[in-house]
């Protein structure tokens, strides 16, 4: 069994031969409330010719609402409604890939994806494999994506994961998951509109929410930790500490979950995340549980490696009422067991991020499983 992390930090950036990343970011970006009605305006200079469509791959909770007919179709361009229901599958972008040729002479314009971090990453990928050969499995991995991808915009309907600024494109193959890691899978124009996360419900909003929030602590507590990171990490926890523990609501709670999340995503771009999202992985391959939720199920338990994190997190769940499940990994049997600790301790970068370079002295497959035990 193959596994990777989402995150594209499998390379140390502190040793005497280091080679620094040179990191794709986002080109174009505009924030604020209304911003979406934009989206036309700004995708026309990008439409090749009329039978070169935009395919707009939403989630399919805007099925019935207002947002659904605010999409500026022109011409033949084609809205595909999907499910954030499970994460993305490698087979799914190869299918809708293949529906997008069959149904369309010309290549399109270009792919926007509207939703949460399951679209985004669904957009990005089918963006690489429209002008990239064979199967979106080929590609998981680090920087395998030979050709540019075609035109993608991401707009994020839901804050905290960051796959608006990442680029990385995480998928479940039939033989891992693990993200297409590349310089072409960065957007090239996202669009953030913080009145499109009116209508996320309470429990999806602190889950994803405290993705960021992890991805701050993990980021700020790590060995990799470093200027660029930093500075990012500890504006994203700042804007995190006010959503989630002061009297911060409605418009200029969702404003600043947003950018947290993209500051939140750039502190990890340059570092690395560590222990709740190593486990985390191995909750979802194992039992298909979802980053966000996954994220939160471990890191209540992670007292002893990140105290004031663990701390913080606890007053927010306090204050927010929010009922984790219990009782997650009670029926598992020993064989569950070693398959979630090997996937777990598979993310040599996370727990060397995490503990340093000793880390396989401090975090035994023994002390992986007790910890999985209490969750
Ligand atoms: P999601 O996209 O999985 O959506 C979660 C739920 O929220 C879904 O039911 C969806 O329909 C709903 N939803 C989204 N926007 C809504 C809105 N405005 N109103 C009402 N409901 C809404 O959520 P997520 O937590 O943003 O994304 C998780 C995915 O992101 C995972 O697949 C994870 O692997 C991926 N991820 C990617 C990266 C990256 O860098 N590429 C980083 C972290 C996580
Ligand atoms: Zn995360």
């Amino acid at each position: 069994m193959q596994t990777g992390f989402n995150l594209d930090n499998n390379k140390t950036i502190s040793n005497k031969n280091t080679s620094y990343r040179n990191f794709p970011m986002v080109p174009r970006v505009i924030f604020g409330k209304g911003s979406f009605s934009q989206l036309g305006d700004i995708l026309m200079p990008k439409r090749r010719n009329a039978d070169a469509p935009f395919i707009f791959l939403v989630d399919d909770f805007f099925e019935n609402q207002s947002l659904a007919h605010d999409i500026p179709l022109l011409f033949n361009d084609e809205l595909i409604f999907v499910s954030a229901d499970e994460e993305p599958k490698t087979y799914q972008v190869d299918a809708l890939v293949a529906r997008i040729r069959e149904r369309f002479d010309e290549k399109p314009s270009g792919i926007v994806g509207i939703g949460g971090g399951t679209l985004l990453d669904l957009a990005k990928a089918v963006a690489i494999m429209l002008n990239n050969e064979g199967l979106a499995q080929e590609y998981q991995g680090w920087d395998l994506v030979g050709k540019p991808s075609i035109y993608h915009v991401g707009v994020p309907t839901i804050s905290g994961t960051g796959a608006e600024v990442s680029r990385t494109t995480v998928l479940l193959g039939p033989e891992k998951k693990l993200g297409i890691n590349s310089d072409y899978t960065t957007f090239d124009q996202v669009i953030m509109d913080p009145d499109l996360t009116c209508t996320v419900p309470k429990e999806q909003w602190f889950y994803t929410g405290m993705d960021c929030f992890i991805h701050c602590i993990e980021s700020l507590n790590g060995t990799y930790l470093n200027a660029f990171s930093q500075s990012y990490g500890e504006k994203a926890l700042e804007l995190c500490k006010e959503v989630f523990l002061d009297d911060c609501s409605g418009e200029e709670s969702r404003d600043k979950l947003m950018m947290a999340s993209w500051h939140g995503g750039m502190s990890i771009a340059y570092s690395q995340v560590g222990i709740a999202h190593a486990m985390s992985y191995g909750l979802s391959y194992l039992l298909g549980i979802k980053h966000g939720i996954g994220n939160c199920l471990v890191f209540q338990h992670l007292e002893e490696f990140y105290p004031e994190g663990v701390d913080l997190f606890n007053q927010m769940i306090a204050k927010h009422d929010i009922q984790m499940p219990r009782g997650v990994c009670a029926d598992l049997s020993q064989s569950d067991y070693d398959t979630m600790v090997q996937v777990a301790l598979g993310m040599d970068p996370l727990w060397e991020n995490a503990l340093g370079k000793e880390w396989r002295n401090i975090m035994t497959a023994e002390r992986l499983q007790t910890l999985y035990s209490r969750i």
